[in-house]
């Protein structure tokens, strides 16, 4: 009989999983305690339990780790995570240091299916799903691996803030990715307010992601402020357009005080105009917004490029006039292809 990886149990079939073993319930909380807080990477560590029953366990039983490949370091401090994944494809994580917080970019897919114009990622093409202890071991494995270097206790948590916005379409792995989400908050204490899911727009699954996931954050990458641009630039618009998206979003119950964060990657000449500024006034009326602004990061062989600093104050100040919070995103480890739509895990 094959043995079971610990970390491809829910928390019920953890349950069934002590039961089968003959164990008292209680073992199944223990196990993921050891597993997800103090990142136990073989049951051998988990030292609370006797010999013999790390021996039991051993027999029926193992714990699965991604593979850290190599990490990189950019010179404004963002790190680049590269992992393999048991089956020999590799995903990328970017870890990014500002003021107080440091937030962990994770990947939900190797590789991503959405062919967006200006995203590195997407040029991949799709390679495939990530299971949900995939999503959960590139923020065990950072927490480990960086916790040490500063320091912290084993169980410590040095990682303030977790985004879902490294490869990947998450919403078009919904299921694992809600129960990655469990997992992160439940076993792993990261509040929910913490979270930010980010996604190219597939709009019946941003209310099925409340469902399943509610009061995490939402970011859109909505990159333009009409069908015909959005089309040029993202396929998935021809799908479901800006209304389907925007309508989807007005379903969402928010917290109050909260609102959703609309990503708009700014490429001259494209999607820079002031009009374009002003329609995108215009469609967020009446939802909580915040506008994050990103001029494209570059990357070779893309002809698509980024606006003058001069045209991105200017966009920025007809949203902030008609009383939008707009802000212009300084992306972090260009110089190590780990900014925004850079990834592309050692792939041709
Ligand atoms: N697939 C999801 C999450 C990953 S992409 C999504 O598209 O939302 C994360 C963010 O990076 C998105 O907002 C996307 O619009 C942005 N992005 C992609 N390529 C980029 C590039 N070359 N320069 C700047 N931002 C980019
Ligand atoms: Fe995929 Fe997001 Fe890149 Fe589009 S921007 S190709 S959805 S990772």
């Amino acid at each position: 009989m094959s043995k079971i990886n610990l970390k491809s149990l829910s928390k019920d079939k953890m349950k069934e999983f002590v039961k089968a073993q003959g164990l008292p319930a209680y073992r199944a909380k223990q196990l993921i305690h050891w597993i997800y807080e103090k990142k136990a990477e073989s049951i051998d560590r988990i030292t609370e339990l006797s010999k013999e029953a790390r021996e039991k366990f051993s027999d029926a039983a193992y714990i699965s780790n991604i593979n850290l490949l190599s990490r990189q370091a950019s010179k404004d401090g963002t790190e680049k995570f590269l992992f393999a994944l048991e089956d020999g494809e590799s995903i990328e994580s970017v870890l990014i240091p500002d003021k107080d917080r440091l937030t962990l970019c994770i990947s939900s897919q190797a590789g991503c299916t959405m062919g967006c114009g200006f995203c590195l990622t997407g040029k991949i093409g799709f390679r495939r799903n990530l299971k949900a202890y995939e999503i959960v071991d590139q923020i065990i494995t950072v927490m480990k691996v960086k916790g040490a270097e500063l320091k912290v206790k084993s169980s410590a948590n040095p990682i303030t803030n977790i985004v879902f916005m490294g490869m990947g379409e998450p919403l078009l792995n919904l299921d694992e990715v809600a129960e990655a989400l469990k997992r992160i908050t439940e076993f792993m204490g990261i509040s929910k307010r913490r979270i930010t899911l980010s996604t190219s727009g597939i709009a019946p699954k941003i209310i099925e992601l409340y469902k399943k996931a509610p009061h995490i954050n939402l970011a859109i990458s909505l990159n333009a402020a009409d069908n015909k641009t959005r089309d040029l630039i993202m396929p998935i618009n021809k799908k479901y357009p800006i209304e389907a998206l925007l309508n989807a979003c007005r379903k969402i119950p928010l917290s109050p005080g909260s609102s959703i964060t609309f990503e708009y990657v700014m490429l001259d000449g494209i999607n820079d105009r002031p009009s374009d500024a002003q329609n995108l006034v215009r469609i967020l009326r009446g939802i909580p917004s915040k506008v994050n602004l990103i001029p494209l990061n570059p990357y070779e062989g893309s002809k698509l490029k980024r606006p003058s600093d001069k045209k991105v104050f200017a966009f920025q100040k007809v949203l902030i006039n008609a009383g939008i919070n707009a802000f212009i995103r300084k992306s972090k480890g260009q110089d190590i292809l780990a900014a925004c739509g850079q990834l592309k895990a050692g792939y041709k």
